[in-house]
């Protein structure tokens, strides 16, 4: 497993060479994530919350820390001092949370509101109508410690590319959507978080801003 030469592969094969890879890294040691930093990545991606935080004690203080997994709101303390961007905000309750703790900590913390885009119904994420509430809530208005920029959104895990290519196209039309109308002021609409190992080339062709890689940089987990 060499990372720099998986790293150097994968942007190769990149569509867009705007996009920001994020480096999926969990369940995987420092020395890997290390030799990551040292090939040049700066985003890293956790999902678990404790895992996040031991990494961020031990390695360089200018990486980008993303926190890409279902996040319980118990925990959103825990990381809200440093996280640069919360990917999975998949409740308004998470929400007024992040808002909560940020504002102890004195930050503006930027996330994305994670769409539920997949058939399986095991992935979290808004539907319609509850982004619809949200927006149109007074209580959203009041979150000034947080910062809407953008949605992420999960594909169905299938063989079928027809599938994926159709959930990953339907939120870059809702994100294009959500961009013409008159959101609340704390929302900056700009990226699109879609991709991962299997199928970020086809994220990338419906218009993903990030791509989140684990296996084919680090290997299988
Ligand atoms: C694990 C994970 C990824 C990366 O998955 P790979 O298939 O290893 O690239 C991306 N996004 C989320 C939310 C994940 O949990």
């Amino acid at each position: 497993m060499n990372i720099k030469e998986n790293l150097i592969e994968i942007k190769n094969t990149f569509q867009n060479s705007d996009c920001l890879l994020v480096a999926v890294s969990k369940t995987k040691p420092i020395s890997l994530l290390q030799e990551a930093y040292d090939a040049g990545i700066r985003d890293f991606g956790e999902n678990k919350v404790q895992e996040l935080v031991e990494k961020q004690e031990q390695l360089p203080a200018d990486i980008r820390w993303h926190m890409i997994g279902h996040l319980q709101r118990n925990k959103v303390k825990y990381i809200a001092s440093f996280v640069h961007l919360i990917h999975g905000v998949d409740s308004f309750k998470l929400l007024k949370e992040i808002n909560k703790q940020a504002k102890k900590v004195d930050r503006t913390i930027s996330c994305l509101i994670q769409m539920h885009i997949a058939e399986e119904d095991s992935k979290f994420g808004f539907d319609q109508q509850e982004l619809d509430e949200m927006l149109q809530s007074i209580e959203i208005q009041e979150l000034s410690n947080v910062k809407i920029i953008g949605l992420m959104g999960m594909a169905t895990f299938t063989d079928d590319e027809s599938q994926v290519r159709k959930e990953f196209r339907g939120l870059k039309h809702l994100f294009d959507k959500l961009k013409s109308q008159k959101l609340p002021d704390n929302f900056e609409l700009k990226e699109i978080s879609m991709g991962m190992s299997g199928d970020y080339l086809i994220a990338q062709e419906e218009g993903s801003t990030m791509v989140r890689i684990g296996s084919a940089i680090f290997g299988s987990r």
